[in-house]
C-alpha cells in the first residue's frame, strides 16, 4: 500500500501547532471513562487466560517512566500497557478490540517519546493529560476475586500484539480514540487546529443497541442556558423568546455540530459541549417554554478509533488489524 509521507518537518510543525499535551489535554475524550459495561469475566468467546512465562520480548525490553501521583515510577512497557488497557477499555470487550486498544496505547506511548510533554517522565497517568493508568491496587480493589481473570485479558491483549505500533510516514501515529461515535467518526481537522490524513471521518458500526446511554440529554432552564451562554459570549442577544435563541447548526462532514448560532453569535460545537458537559458534539436542540434540551449521541470527540465501534467490529469477526485499518486509514503496523 502506498502511503503519503508526513515528513519529519511536517511532524515538527504539527507538534508546534498542536503539542501532544494540548491535544490530549484539551480533549479529554481519548481517556473519557468508557461506561462500565461489565467488568467480570464474560463468556465472550475470547482467548483463554494467558499469563506469559516472561514478559514479551519487545514490550518487556522498554522501560516506561510513568508520572503517577506526583512520583515517577519505572516499569516495563508491558506492565504499563497491561494496566493502561484495563484503565481505558472494559476488559469484557472482545479480545480483538482489546488488542486494537493495546496497539493504540502502545502507539500513543511512542508518540509521547517523540513529542515529550513531561520533564523527567515519558507519560503520566492523568486521563485528562496523557492516558488513564491505574495500578494493581486499584484493580484488585475494584475487581476483588475476579482480578486475576480480568487482568489476564488485558495482559494477553498486550502480549498478543507485542511491539506493534501504528506508523505514518515511518513515525508513530497520533492514535487518538474515543468511546463511541454517531455513525461516523470525526475528521481531526473539525475538532483540532490541525488535520491528520489518517484521522479522517470513517464509518463506525455502533448503535443504541450496542452502547449504553448512546443518546443522552441535558435539560437546563432557560435562565441557566442564557446565563451560561452570556458568560462565554456576552454579546449574544437572548432577549427574545426561548424558541428563537438557537438557529440552524452548521454541521461537519460527519454530521456533528461544527457551530450553531445562538443569540446571533456563532458558537462552536466543541465549546457548547464543554459549557454544558455534553457527551459529544453530535447534537440536537429543543428550546421551548422555559427550558432548553441538548441531546447528544455517542461519547467523545469522535476522532480516531471508536472503542465501542471496535468492539462491534470484533464481535462481527474483524481482527485487530482490520479494526485499526478502519479507524486509522493509511497507517502501517510495524514492530517497535
Ligand atoms: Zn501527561
Amino acid at each position: 500500500m502506498k502511503v503519503m509521507v508526513l515528513s519529519s518537518v511536517a511532524l515538527v510543525l504539527f507538534a508546534l501547532i498542536f503539542p501532544v499535551a494540548a491535544s490530549w489535554n484539551t480533549l479529554p475524550e481519548p481517556t473519557d471513562p468508557v461506561p462500565d459495561v461489565t467488568e467480570g469475566p464474560t463468556e465472550d468467546g475470547g482467548s483463554p487466560f494467558y499469563v506469559p512465562d516472561s514478559p514479551p520480548a519487545s514490550d518487556g525490553a522498554v522501560t516506561v517512566r510513568l508520572l503517577d501521583g506526583g512520583e515517577v515510577r519505572e516499569l516495563s512497557l508491558f506492565d504499563y500497557l497491561t494496566f493502561s488497557v484495563a484503565s481505558e477499555m472494559p476488559v469484557a470487550f472482545a479480545p480483538e478490540a482489546l488488542r486494537a486498544q493495546a496497539v493504540a496505547l502502545r502507539t500513543f506511548y511512542m508518540y509521547t517519546l517523540a513529542h515529550p510533554s513531561h520533564e523527567g517522565a515519558d507519560i503520566c497517568s492523568d486521563s485528562a493529560c496523557c492516558a488513564a493508568w491505574h495500578g494493581e491496587d486499584f484493580f484488585r480493589n475494584k475487581w476483588g476475586a475476579d482480578y486475576e481473570a480480568n487482568i489476564a485479558k488485558a495482559r494477553s491483549a498486550v502480549s498478543d500484539t507485542d511491539g506493534l505500533i501504528l506508523t505514518f510516514g515511518g513515525q508513530p501515529a497520533l492514535a487518538a480514540f474515543h468511546s463511541s461515535s454517531a455513525g461516523r467518526t470525526e475528521d481531526s481537522g473539525s475538532v483540532w487546529s490541525a488535520s491528520l490524513p489518517y484521522l479522517v471521518s470513517v464509518e463506525s458500526p455502533e448503535s443504541a443497541e450496542t452502547v449504553p446511554n448512546y443518546v443522552s440529554g441535558v435539560t437546563v432552564s432557560a435562565t441557566e442556558f442564557r446565563d451560561t451562554i452570556l458568560g462565554a459570549y456576552p454579546e449574544a442577544d437572548l432577549s427574545g423568546p426561548v424558541s428563537a435563541w438557537i438557529g440552524e447548526p452548521v454541521l461537519t462532514g460527519s454530521g456533528r455540530v461544527s457551530s450553531v448560532p445562538i443569540g446571533g453569535v456563532s458558537v462552536p460545537g466543541t465549546v457548547l459541549r464543554s459549557l454544558f458537559g455534553l457527551r459529544s458534539t453530535a447534537l440536537s436542540f429543543e428550546a421551548s417554554g422555559d427550558t432548553v434540551t441538548l441531546t447528544s449521541t455517542g461519547y467523545g470527540h469522535g476522532v480516531g478509533m471508536s472503542q465501542y465501534g471496535a468492539n462491534v467490529m470484533a464481535s462481527e469477526g474483524a481482527d485487530f488489524r482490520e479494526i485499526l485499518a478502519n479507524y486509522y486509514p493509511g497507517t502501517e503496523l510495524r514492530e517497535l
